[in-house]
């Protein structure tokens, strides 16, 4: 790609790049280096002021093919595109820009935000667990075994991808975060909970974060010894490499990985690849190479999205270079019922056909992958396939608030076009409970009342 760019902005005068954000405010200068049209520039500076912008250096001269923007699937990817709103909202919100009236823009741009769906699958109301003070910040308890952190300082990422279910906590807007000032009361919940083995660091992206505000994150879940596996999802192997590889602290992180490792722990790298060409640069390969040298695993996950990765040659070939780089491929995700949804959505039979050619040109040792997968209120469901005759679609849940959905295979009418779960109704003879869990939001049946734990745990 342009490699040549990274001079232009003056950030590579050592040979060292160094990590800039760049948003909306950089705009004018991306649009004048790579060539943007006035139409593309514009819309897309309509449509960041309602969905978070950022790119990084890396992304625009390594990964974005100019020659094919608007198509290309990493400008659609970091880009806000024209099609994102719908049509009044993004009438509605070019009026009141027009008329530079900063409240009335906040109200409208407000008003389209809560009309996307900022928490999908309930997160707020069933998802926030609590302790003796009230509502836990910064952590979600869906699935018994599994605790989400969001520790504060890595709630943004290296990009954003357009089509992120997490958009919200992005905005700016308080009342739409999950952030967490310091690890301190989620170690109280997770030794309130020993039921709770598997932690999931989350965000944003939490290798945002220097290694030593990682670390200060990081160490106290080691001193709960019922913490077994620590995971943390990231796609900064996709936007920003030099964070394993060239960062003045590359060197410290990786030490940090592997502390957590020789504490006995199962660190597992949760990589967010969206496109077989975010694995082409050598730095990327690299970043694997040396994660995988701590004792850390990779797993590798995305969604598919419509004018992203909806083709089965792109996931052949992502999954394909996931495990010549010695990652497991992971998930295949279904995306989800947030923000510009509309504009990415692929119906749910051409996703399960997408999967399968793929899936099926994979070697064994690739065939762990798991997809497509909805990640609903209930739980996680795979869609496993299409009748032949094509009007039902077989399901099952993966994982599931209530244990007892685990892994029962159940059939729905295949509505043409739907795209999740609320659109689908299960056939005639589905058991109760089954249908129950389809049809209606469950209880947080996964979060069981707190224990009283005296000792206090020892760091292994
Ligand atoms: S890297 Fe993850 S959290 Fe960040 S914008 Fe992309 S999908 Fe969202």
């Amino acid at each position: 790609m342009n490699r040549a760019a990274l001079t232009i902005t003056g950030q590579d005068t050592d040979g060292v790049s160094r990590f800039r954000a760049y948003g909306v405010r950089q705009l004018d200068r991306i649009a004048k280096r790579f060539g943007l049209s006035g139409e593309t520039l514009e819309a897309v500076r309509l449509v960041s002021l309602v969905l978070p912008f950022r790119v990084n250096e890396y992304v625009l001269s390594e990964l974005i093919d100019w020659a094919r923007v608007p198509d290309d699937p990493v400008f659609q990817l970091v880009f806000p595109q024209p099609g994102m709103l719908a049509s009044e909202d993004a009438a509605q919100v070019a009026d009141a820009a027009v008329r530079a009236d900063r409240g009335e823009l906040a109200t409208v741009v407000a008003a389209v935000r809560s009309r996307l769906n900022p928490h999908p699958g309930q997160q707020i109301e069933l998802n926030v667990p609590s302790d003796a003070e009230g509502a836990l910040p910064g952590a979600q308890h869906k699935y018994r075994e599994t605790l989400l952190y969001f520790p504060g300082n890595g709630q943004t990422c290296h990009a954003y991808c357009t089509y992120c279910f997490r958009w919200a906590q992005f905005v700016g807007d308080p009342d739409l975060r999950f952030t967490a000032p310091g690890p301190e009361r989620v170690v109280g919940y997770l030794r309130q909970h020993p039921e709770v083995n598997d932690v999931l660091l989350t965000g944003g992206d939490p290798m945002v974060m220097s290694a030593e505000t990682l670390r200060r994150h990081l160490e106290p879940l080691l001193g709960v010894r019922s913490v077994r596996t620590i995971r943390i999802g990231t796609k900064a192997v996709a936007y920003w490499p030099q964070r394993f590889v060239t960062d003045a602290d590359a060197d410290d992180t990786l030490r940090l990985f592997e502390r957590v490792v020789r504490s006995g722990r199962t660190l597992a790298v949760m990589a967010h690849f969206s496109h077989d060409r975010e694995l082409e640069p050598d730095l990327a390969r690299r970043a694997l190479g040396r994660i995988r040298d701590t004792g850390a695993v990779i797993y590798c996950q995305a969604p598919l999205i419509a004018r992203v990765n909806d083709d089965a040659r792109v996931w052949e070939r992502l999954w394909r270079a996931e495990v010549a780089a010695g990652a497991v491929p992971y998930y295949m995700f279904v995306t989800r019922d947030t923000g510009p949804r509309d504009y990415f959505k692929v119906p749910l039979a051409r996703a399960a056909s997408i999967f399968r050619e793929a899936y099926s040109a994979l070697p064994g040792l690739a065939r762990t992958v798991r997809g497509p997968v909805m990640s609903t209120t209930p739980g996680k469901v795979v869609v496993d396939g299409v009748d032949d005759a094509g009007d039902c679609l077989q399901l099952r849940f993966l994982q599931a608030r209530d244990p007892l959905l685990v892994g029962r295979p159940f059939r729905t009418r295949c509505r043409p076009g739907a795209s999740w779960l609320d659109e689908l109704t299960p056939v005639p003879g589905t058991p109760a409970d089954l249908a129950r869990a389809v049809a209606t939001p469950a209880l947080p049946a996964g979060i069981p009342p707190a224990r009283d734990e005296t000792a206090p745990d020892k760091e292994e």
